[in-house]
């Protein structure tokens, strides 16, 4: 099984045999550091009705802090907003801050309000308003400039946050959406087993499927039924291969690879029919819907051949590819298979 997080265990026991402190603490410091050093300044709305206020916020700001546009009018700045999302907004008016609450829900942005008088009532109805910060217009420069260096600093976290959680997937063994192995894995782990099974004459099978006019499922059932599709499907790929030894990965969209090691040509074969089965007899459900789903399937089969050929990996990959298309042409819904090496 694929596993990042087994990974960071071995690595901090081998570690702490070899008498090392782990440097991931100061790892992870550090990258952070670099990052908020390198992230460009965060995007700002100022809209302040208060002609006075809002020129002081613009000369009071400098490019290098925050990247701002400012908007005098309130249904302009509200305009501006859902235009372009800014993580951080400056802004006097009560309305402004209710109405950019209510809009922003799967990404708020950090709102500082300025009440007029800066007294409690005024503070609590700024926070129950949704703002995240209050303060008073008469507060001097340099609080004000503290404040927004605040604002400034949750929303550069929250873009170093969202970085390292889109290069986390990216780097990650394991497929987000469907639990089996990813792409990458595929990719560093595949060619290892090729070379191994070359190495020492065994058998080895990958065969590759891609789901049937997928794009018109996601157009029936929208996206969502699209993804529970692709979850159930991976599920029925998994379940039907041996455990500890087979193991399937998401190599696209739609597509999966399944690496079947110790598995000859003939065997490859059986187990692509019985995988072509399990996904496509039954339908899938969604939402109270059944759905039916069907894939076509590609093997390439490695029997004997010399350890010492070169690109033996993608030579497989391509064969198994050219009879997934095989099969697309075919009419879909089928499995065809190529021997590579022969019976040496
Ligand atoms: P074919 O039978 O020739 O394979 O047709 P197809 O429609 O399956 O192939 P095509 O490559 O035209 O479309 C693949 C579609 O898969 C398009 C894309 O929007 C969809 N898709 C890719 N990744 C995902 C995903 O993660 N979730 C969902 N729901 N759809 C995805
Ligand atoms: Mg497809
Ligand atoms: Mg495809």
């Amino acid at each position: 099984m694929p596993s990042g997080g087994q990974t960071t265990v071995i690595q901090r026991i081998l570690e702490r045999r070899a008498g090392q402190a782990p440097t991931s603490t100061e790892e992870t410091t550090a990258s952070i550091a670099v990052m908020l050093r390198v992230v460009p300044p965060p995007k700002a709305l100022i809209a302040c009705l208060d002609s006075v206020l809002r020129q002081q916020l613009e000369r009071g700001i400098t490019a290098d802090t925050l990247d701002y546009v400012s908007v005098a009018d309130e249904a302009d700045a509200l305009r501006a907003f859902l235009l372009e999302f800014r993580p951080v907004v400056l802004t006097d008016s009560l309305d402004m801050v209710r109405k950019l609450r209510a809009r922003s829900q799967e990404r708020p942005p950090f709102i500082v309000y300025f009440s007029e008088l800066d007294d409690v009532a005024e503070r609590e109805a700024g926070l129950t308003a949704g703002a995240d910060e209050c303060v008073g217009r008469r507060a001097s420069p340099r609080e004000i400039e503290a404040r927004i260096g605040s604002a400034r600093r949750i929303a550069e976290l929250e873009t170093v946050l969202r970085i390292t959680l889109a290069e986390n997937r990216k780097l990650s063994a394991t497929d987000d959406l469907t639990r089996v192995a990813s792409r990458r894995f595929f990719s560093k782990n595949f060619p290892r087993e090729v070379e191994r099974a070359a190495r020492y004459g065994r058998g080895l099978s990958l065969v590759l499927c891609d789901i049937d006019f997928f794009k018109a499922l996601n157009d029936t059932h929208g996206h969502a039924g699209g993804d529970q599709v692709l979850r159930q499907f991976a599920m029925r790929l998994q379940h039907n291969l041996r455990r500890g030894t087979d193991w399937v990965a998401r190599i696209g969209g739609e597509e999966f690879a399944i690496v079947l090691p110790e598995t000859a040509y003939d065997q490859g074969l059986e187990v692509a029919r019985k995988l072509r089965d399990a996904v496509g007899t039954e339908p899938y459900r969604y939402d109270g819907t059944s759905i039916t789903v069907t894939a076509s399937f590609g093997l390439c089969g490695l029997n004997r051949v010399p350890s010492g050929e070169r690109h033996l990996a993608q030579r497989v990959l391509k064969i198994a590819d050219a009879a997934l298309y095989g099969s697309k042409h075919g009419g879909r819904n089928r499995v065809t298979a190529t021997k590579f090496g022969g019976d040496r």
